[in-house]
C-alpha cells in the first residue's frame, strides 16, 4: 500500500494555517504543524488532527531563521522520510506609512514573509516527492499596495516571483508551485482593524462578506489534490471578488 502523503504547514498554530492542516488532515494526509511561539496551540491543533485518522507532530521553528528551518525540516525527515505539500504560510504585519517605518518593521515582515519562504522551501524541497505541491500564501496587497504596508506588500509581490520562477525549475518533476493570495479574511492578523473600516472594506466586497480561513483552506486543498497537476505557476486570488 502507498504510504500517506505528507503535508507541511507553516504557521499552523491559529487562523489560516490551522484551518488549512485541518482540511489536509480530512483528506488523510499527515500533517506536520510549524509555529514559532505559540507550542501549547500547536499542540492542541496537532491533537485534533489525529483525532481525524492521521498523523501529525508539531515542529518549532521561526521561519526567518534559516537554521531553525534546517532542523525543522530535519525533524520532518527524521519522523516521515519524505514531504509531499509545502504549505508557506506563515506571516506578519507590522503596518506604518514608509515615513514612520523603522528599519525593524521592514526587516521583521521581509524577514519572515519572504526570506521564510525562502528558508523552508530551499531546506524542504529536497524531501519533496515528485509530483509534490509547493503553495505559497501571498495576498492581494501585492498586487495593489495598501496604505501603510510598504513592507507587507513588497515581501508578498516577492512571494509570486518566487512562485512562479520555482514553478519553471520544477516542473520537470511534475512539482507544482502556486501562490494563494487572500483578501480580508477574519484572523488574529485582522482583528485590530477598526470596526469603521471592516464595514467599509465589506461594502467593496461583491461576495458581502468577510473571508473565513476555511474558504482559504478549501482552495489549498483542492491545489495539493493530484487533480490539479496541470495548473502551476498562477497567483489565485481568493477575496470574494473584491479586487476583480
Ligand atoms: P495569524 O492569525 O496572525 O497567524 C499567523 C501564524 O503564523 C501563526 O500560526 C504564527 O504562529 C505564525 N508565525 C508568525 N511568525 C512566524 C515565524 N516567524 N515563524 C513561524 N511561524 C510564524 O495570521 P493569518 O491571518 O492566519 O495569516 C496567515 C497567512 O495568510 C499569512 O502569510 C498572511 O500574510 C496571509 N494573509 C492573511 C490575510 C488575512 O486577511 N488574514 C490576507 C491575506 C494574506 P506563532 O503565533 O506560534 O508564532
Amino acid at each position: 500500500m502507498e504510504s500517506r502523503k505528507v503535508a507541511l504547514v507553516t504557521g499552523a498554530s491559529r487562523g489560516i494555517g490551522r484551518a488549512i492542516a485541518v482540511e489536509l488532515a480530512k483528506n488523510k494526509i499527515n500533517i506536520v504543524i510549524n509555529y514559532n511561539k505559540d507550542e501549547k496551540e500547536a499542540a492542541n491543533v496537532a491533537e485534533g488532527i489525529k483525532k481525524l485518522g492521521v498523523e501529525s507532530i508539531a515542529v518549532k521553528a521561526d521561519v526567518s531563521n534559516f537554521d531553525e528551518c534546517a532542523a525543522m525540516i530535519e525533524a520532518v525527515r527524521k519522523r516521515f522520510g519524505f514531504l509531499d505539500i509545502l504549505v508557506n504560510n506563515a506571516g506578519a504585519l507590522s503596518d506604518k506609512s514608509l515615513k514612520n517605518m523603522t528599519k525593524e518593521q521592514w526587516n521583521l515582515v521581509l524577514r519572515t514573509n519572504l526570506d521564510g519562504t525562502f528558508n523552508v522551501t530551499k531546506n524542504a524541497l529536497p524531501l519533496i516527492r515528485d509530483n509534490g505541491r509547493i503553495i505559497n500564501i501571498s495576498s492581494i496587497v501585492g498586487i495593489s499596495g495598501n496604505f501603510g504596508q510598504t513592507n507587507y506588500a513588497a515581501s508578498k509581490a516577492g512571494v509570486m516571483g518566487f512562485t512562479k520562477s520555482l514553478a519553471k525549475e520544477l516542473g520537470k518533476h511534475k512539482i507544482t508551485v502556486n501562490a494563494v493570495a487572500p483578501g480580508f479574511i477574519d484572523t488574529e492578523m485582522t482583528k485590530n482593524i477598526p470596526f469603521i473600516r471592516k464595514k467599509i472594506m465589506i461594502a467593496m466586497i461583491p461576495i458581502g462578506r468577510v473571508g473565513l480561513p476555511e474558504d482559504v483552506a478549501n482552495l489549498v486543498a483542492f491545489i495539493a489534490s493530484d487533480k490539479s497537476g496541470y495548473i502551476t505557476g498562477e497567483v489565485i486570488c481568493i477575496d470574494g471578488g473584491f479586487s476583480f
